[in-house]
């Protein structure tokens, strides 16, 4: 047995991981307690196998790719930075990404994982085509939105719990260049923060970075992001077509103490951010896709900042109707913390595809706690807000919701639960995510 955590490093549990080295074999590996992990970008403890965690990041093969129309076939272990970086200086680019590159193409499937354009252009799996499924059954199945069409929306953003996916085909984006012109701007608190996320629909990409720890008039004070894929006529003189990567250069070499992390080191960064961002603030900038993209892969192992006993991630979305005043809620609450991260994220998100993808429409806050004292009595409090304006948490980056809450926000689970217990009645697909949330105790 191994000890296997998600990025949080949170919980860390015994699983028996496996490395199969071809289909067979990973039909083999599936026993009762079996899932699929990744890249382990997921936060919790969705990418660990309650018994046995089968490991595809050896998986990595492209299949076919046609330039004419950006269609691919590939495997489910290859890393979207792998994919950047080759197809990139080709032109091409997926048309969706989070907030980080190093996530697999199964990983990215399994949480239909949303990036800054998920308000116009929706999440991962609105570009997949179809999928080689092995069930928890032990058949292997082709899936798409014509053929075995349950299967397919289940699996999107299904986290593992259909079987394990092999392979897909998806669409890339044709791209003249791998720059973002990015327009900074700088909104002084949350109504002004929301008032800029929503007059800028129109942008392809579109975030906000709010200080969680500014309060009273400045609480949701933020800065705006806003995208769009730069041509080549924009370029400055001497600039290649395709940027280099921002490969990991800093790193954080140790499990930082707890005491690192306190509402004073938080608060001078915030500070200091806020007023570098909102100096940008106003002009267009053309910069490279990474940073644009994934700011924080340019630090290696950042998990490590929270100290050893890990962090926990809050995603929630909030339907728009009553986004401004639960939105405003929280962050009090957060602010009169003063321990959450330096990096909390406000997004507009549209509809989910996924029966059980975590997109609606409306506002979704990401913020990083670290695991200790009353937290996860806070994080339930937090919960309770979020269920009762009809909002949701995402479960790639869950560790610790109740059932309760999970079943309040997803009303297409009892579809998705018939459609897994069709695919593998004897319920050998398990993760510790599926045990705390999904399957009969
Ligand atoms: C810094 C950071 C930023 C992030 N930003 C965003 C963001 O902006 N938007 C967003 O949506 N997400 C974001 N995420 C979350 C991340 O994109 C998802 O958790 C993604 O699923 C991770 O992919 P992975 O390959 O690491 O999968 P893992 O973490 O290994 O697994 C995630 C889920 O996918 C399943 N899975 C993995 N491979 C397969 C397979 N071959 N077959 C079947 N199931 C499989 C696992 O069982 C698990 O349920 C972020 C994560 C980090 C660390």
């Amino acid at each position: 047995m191994t000890l296997v955590s998600g990025w949080g490093r949170f919980p860390v549990v015994d699983s028996e991981v496996l490395r199969p080295r071809s289909f067979e074999a990973v039909g083999e590996a599936v026993v009762t307690g079996s899932v699929a992990r990744g890249n382990g970008r997921a936060y919790g403890d969705a990418a660990i196998g309650s018994a046995r965690t089968i490991a595809m990041t050896g998986f990595d093969r492209v299949r076919s790719f046609d330039p004419a129309t950006g269609c691919i076939r590939l495997e489910a272990g290859v890393l979207l930075s792998d994919l950047i970086a080759t197809f990139g200086p080709r032109g091409f680019l997926p048309f969706v990404v989070p907030g980080t590159r190093f996530v697999s193409v199964g990983g990215a499937i399994a949480a239909d994982v949303h990036g800054k354009n998920h308000h116009g252009e929706g999440g991962f799996g609105r570009y997949v085509d179809s999928i080689l499924l092995r069930t928890g059954q032990g058949k292997t199945i082709e899936i798409s939105r014509e053929q075995n069409s349950d299967a397919f929306f289940a699996t999107v953003g299904g986290m593992g719990l259909t079987g394990v996916i092999l392979e897909a085909t998806m669409r890339l984006r044709s791209v003249e260049t791998g720059w973002i012109r990015e327009r900074v701007i700088s909104a002084s608190d949350l109504d002004a923060a929301m008032r800029a996320l929503e007059a800028s629909c129109s942008a392809t990409y579109s975030v906000a970075w709010i200080d969680c720890v500014a309060r009273g008039r400045d609480l949701g004070r933020s800065l705006i992001y806003l995208g769009e894929h730069a041509r080549i006529d924009e370029l400055a003189d001497g600039d290649d077509r395709f940027p280099a990567g921002n490969n990991p250069g800093l790193a954080v070499p140790i499990d930082l103490p707890s005491m690192t992390l306190n509402r004073y080191s938080i608060r001078a960064f915030n500070e200091l951010y806020y007023r570098m961002g909102a100096r940008r603030a106003g002009g267009d900038h053309v910069v490279s896709l990474y940073p644009y993209f994934f700011p924080l892969d340019s630090i290696k192992d950042w998990n490590r900042i929270y100290g050893r006993r890990g962090f926990l991630q809050h995603q929630c979305v909030i339907p728009e109707a009553g986004a401004r005043d639960v939105l405003g809620d929280i962050l009090d609450r957060v602010s009169k913390r003063g321990d959450a991260s330096f990096l909390a994220v406000l997004k507009k998100l549209g509809h989910g595809d996924g029966l059980l993808s975590f997109p609606l429409p409306g506002y979704t806050l990401a913020l990083d706690f670290p695991v200790k004292g009353d937290i996860l009595n806070f994080l339930d409090e937090i919960d309770r807000l979020v269920v009762a304006a009809g909002g949701r948490l995402y479960l790639a980056k869950d560790a610790r919701q109740s059932r309760a809450t999970f079943e309040a926000g997803y009303p297409a689970l009892s579809r998705f639960n018939a459609i897994r217990k069709s695919l593998d009645p004897a319920g050998n697909i398990r993760s510790k995510l599926s045990q705390r949330l999904f399957d009969e105790v």
